[in-house]
């Protein structure tokens, strides 16, 4: 199941910009931000009913699908950024652990079978509300089936990246570590912030 558009990838502007709730989960009424007894920071309280609607960061999990020298990108049939490159992530269910997350995400927008590897960069995007993880993958054969979310989907060497066309800020620092790591010829966690 995918969210509305109001949250996808990156629609947030990006100065910050806290998702704001508007109404009443509960009993629907109008609701109004200020903070509660005992509570130390702003929260959308309904003038009704009393409900208090915490709103935390958006998890968002995805891979490196990685073949030979290749890796797997996807190009964006959704906006935001229709027609960018991405590598395959979204939002993370209910009920799902962070990597069968990236593993599901990975088989719906481009159709390729991997194998998991390990956790490789967890950034932090604050702004957006959200954090994003990415793993390395193993790709198990070139079988691509892109999704209604991709255009295509296609293994770029590191010399034929779409630099200039890639969708989302982590996506890109995840790409440039992964090169990087690959030519120091060892793979490490990398954390950090975007914005
Ligand atoms: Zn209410």
């Amino acid at each position: 199941m995918r969210r509305g558009l109001s949250l996808r990838l990156g629609t947030l502007p990006s100065m910050f910009a806290p998702r704001r709730i508007q109404h009443c989960r509960v009993c629907g009424t109008a609701t109004a931000y200020r903070v509660p007894a005992d509570d130390n920071r702003e929260r959308a309280v309904c003038g009704a009913c009393g409900e208090i609607h915490y709103e935390n960061p958006i998890n968002v999990v995805g891979t490196v699908p990685v073949w030979g020298d290749q890796v797997l990108l996807c190009r964006r049939n959704i906006e935001p950024r229709h027609g960018m490159w991405t590598l395959p992530a979204g939002f993370l269910e209910l009920g799902e652990t962070v990597s069968a997350g990236a593993l599901r995400e990975t088989e719906e927008e481009a159709g390729a079978h991997v194998q998991l590897q390990e956790l490789f960069t967890v950034l932090d995007v604050v702004r957006a509300g959200q954090l994003h993880l990415f793993w390395r993958a193993r790709m198990l054969d070139t079988h691509l089936a892109p999704g209604p979310e991709t255009i295509e989907a296609r293994l770029f060497r590191e010399d034929e990246v779409p630099w200039e066309q890639i969708a989302f800020r982590t996506v890109r620092q995840t790409l440039e570590h992964f090169f990087a790591d690959r030519r120091a010829g060892r793979f490490e966690l990398h954390t950090g912030q975007i914005g």
